[in-house]
């Protein structure tokens, strides 16, 4: 009989988070501020407590994960590892299919493997509140959740068309004790000044970023807590790839090819980060292939430049050298697959200029149906953000067929979509419309950019 799962102990939670600075093909090009055009942090310092700022530069590979935070932990992982028995007999493939599963956690996806670790450093520093951002509402319900846990109060920037479309992410997080409020708000002067120009204005992750970034920068008792992009927070989710590879290794396998979806980039990372490790230190079974797929409303990779661009509307934070659709980017609103953020993790964009990572753009129409393949033949219900992975696996799967190869593919299924049921109703009613985000666009951005900061092509990184 096929294994359908393979589950760990709870003592074999990684001990450790493994951090893929040291093993880059190239260092990453500092941070500059615009004000000095020359590198410093800028605002960092100001809004991160001192341990996350050491892990976002760290020249360890290991860093040792908190008791405290390992407790935590504990409640849903180890996560399980699934054969895709169903899938891979609806597609008729030879391949073997495996996905580590993260909706298994109270939030509903990876997402947590980041807040309750920096919800832990900030109550260390003696921080009593965090103020961040949220889209579809699952950054904000994994830092809700992780501050409970820690007595820290949490502010939360809901992208307003989220606000008003996903109501019970709301209240998830008001549940867990946040305090939402829908963005751009009065609360701010980012928001007050979008608002002034544009008050029926949708909001979006840079305006967000640029109000919870604001927030604790008034205010002495409250920091900043991000869920993607940064270094500390790819980091904290290489739990995930360390149990996986613990999972196969008990069935004797080894991926041929890696497959996650992308918004910023940190649960695509944390699955495939601990098998990068294995390839640079030689010890690798496999010339293992890892391949990104994004959603063609958003393609911050594949259509998006290599630039220096800040992570934010209201330019608050420093320059970061990252694959970029422009720091005004703005989501279509026909948009349903998540995956909304107009920048990527430089680390990813380093990889992915050094051709160590492979990429694919999806409309939501193409990851929509293959979801459904995945819910009918596995019976989850998955997220619209890595049903684009699922897409992946199925395209891989069906070339498998093709040439009869018996491989292994290992995809993320990063979360559930027990929330998007209004995402799934306009699909099944056959309301969902492919749209790719057009090319002028991207151009437009990036005059604007260049015109905001004509030395910026003059700096040597
Ligand atoms: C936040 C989120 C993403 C996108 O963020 P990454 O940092 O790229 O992982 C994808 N899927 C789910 C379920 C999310 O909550």
């Amino acid at each position: 009989m096929i294994k359908k799962k393979v589950l760990l102990d709870e003592e074999e939670i990684p001990k450790q988070w493994y951090c893929i600075l040291p093993d880059l093909p190239k260092p990453l090009p500092p941070l500059i501020e615009p004000a000095k055009r020359a590198p410093g942090p800028g605002i960092v310092p100001l809004i991160f407590p001192k341990e996350i700022i050491a892990q976002e530069m760290s020249e360890e590979r290991w860093i040792d994960i908190p008791e405290e935070v390992k407790e935590v932990y504990r409640i849903w992982r180890p996560t399980p590892l699934f054969r895709a028995i169903g899938m891979e007999k609806t597609l008729k493939t030879p391949a073997k299919i495996y996905y580590k599963y993260e909706g298994v956690s109270p939030p509903g996806s990876h997402k947590p493997n980041t807040a309750v670790a920096q919800a832990y450093y900030n109550m260390k520093e003696g921080k009593e509140r965090l103020a961040t951002e949220t889209g579809a509402g699952q950054w904000g319900s994994a830092l809700a959740f992780g501050c409970m846990y820690f007595d820290l109060g949490c502010t939360v920037y809901m992208v307003r068309v989220s606000y008003n479309q996903k109501p019970y992410r709301r209240v998830m997080m008001e549940a867990w004790n946040a305090k939402v409020y829908a963005s751009p708000s009065i609360k701010t002067e980012a928001g007050r000044k979008i608002l002034a120009e544009d008050p029926e204005n949708s909001g979006s992750l840079g305006i967000a970023i640029s109000e919870a970034v604001e927030d604790a920068l008034t205010h002495e008792e409250a920091n900043y807590s991000i869920g993607s992009v940064f270094n500390h927070v790819l980091t904290h989710q290489t739990v995930i790839g360390q149990e996986a590879k613990k999972q196969l290794e008990l069935i004797g396998e080894y991926p041929d090819v890696i497959i996650g979806c992308i918004g910023g980039g940190s649960s695509f990372s944390g699955l495939f980060w601990p098998f990068y490790y294995d390839k640079v230190s030689g010890k690798a079974p496999k010339d293992t292939r890892f391949v990104a797929t994004e959603a063609t409303a958003c393609p911050s990779i594949t259509k998006g430049e290599y630039m220096y661009d800040h992570g934010d509307t209201a330019r608050l934070t420093p320059l970061v050298k990252m694959h970029t659709l422009g720091h005004d980017f703005i989501p279509p609103p026909i948009h349903s697959g998540g995956l909304r953020y107009h920048g990527i993790a430089p680390t990813l964009s380093i990889l992915y200029r050094e051709k160590m990572l492979e990429t694919r753009a999806y409309n939501q129409v193409e990851v929509f149906n293959a979801a459904k393949v995945f819910l009918e033949s596995e019976g989850i219900i998955p997220a619209p953000e890595p049903s684009h992975a699922i897409k992946g696996a199925i395209d891989e799967a069906l070339r498998c067929k093709e040439t009869g190869e018996e491989k292994v593919i290992l995809f993320l299924l990063c979360g559930h979509g027990h929330f998007d049921m209004q995402a799934f109703d306009d699909y099944l009613q056959g309301k969902l419309l492919p749209y790719e985000y057009p090319e002028e666009e991207v151009q437009k951005a990036m005059k604007k950019l260049r015109t905001l900061y004509p030395w910026l092509e003059t700096l040597p990184y």
